[in-house]
C-alpha cells in the first residue's frame, strides 16, 4: 500500500484525529484505538514505510529511534521497571493490519509468551 489512503499517514498529517502522547521530527506516538493493555501506544515514523520487511539500510537510525522512544515512553508511564511488551507485527502472517510500520508499546499488565 502506498502512503495514499494510509490511515497513519492521515493521522500524521492531522487529517484524522488521534490521542497523541508524543511527537518529534522523526515519529509520533498515539494511543491505540482498541487498547489491548491498560497502556497501549503506537509509535509511528513520519515516513511511510509499509512494514519492517520494507525497511532499508537507510532506515537503521529511524528503527533505533522508534525503540528508544518506546523505552522513554515506558519510563514516563512508570511501568518500565515492572516490564512491558513491544510488538512489531509484520505482514499478513505476522498479524499486521495497517501497512505503515509501527511499534506497539503495551504496559500495565502481565504478558505471556509466546503470544498467539
Ligand atoms: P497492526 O495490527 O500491528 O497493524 O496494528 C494496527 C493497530 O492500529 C491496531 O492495534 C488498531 O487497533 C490500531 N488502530 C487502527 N486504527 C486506529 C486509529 N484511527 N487510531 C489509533 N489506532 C488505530
Ligand atoms: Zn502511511
Amino acid at each position: 500500500m502506498s502512503s495514499q489512503g494510509c490511515i497513519f499517514c492521515k493521522i500524521i498529517a492531522g487529517e484524522i484525529p488521534s490521542s497523541k502522547v508524543y511527537e518529534d521530527d522523526m515519529c509520533i506516538a498515539f494511543n491505540d484505538l482498541h487498547p489491548q493493555a491498560p497502556t497501549h501506544i503506537l509509535i509511528v515514523p513520519r515516513e511511510h514505510i509499509a512494514s519492517l520487511d520494507e525497511a532499508t539500510d537507510d532506515h537503521r537510525p529511524l528503527l533505533g529511534h522508534l525503540l528508544f522512544c518506546a523505552a522513554k515512553l515506558a519510563r514516563e508511564k512508570g511501568f518500565s521497571e515492572n516490564g512491558y511488551r513491544l510488538v512489531i507485527n509484520t505482514n499478513d502472517a505476522g498479524g499486521q493490519t495497517i501497512f505503515h510500520i509501527h511499534v506497539h508499546l503495551l504496559g500495565g499488565r502481565q504478558f505471556i509468551f509466546p503470544p498467539g
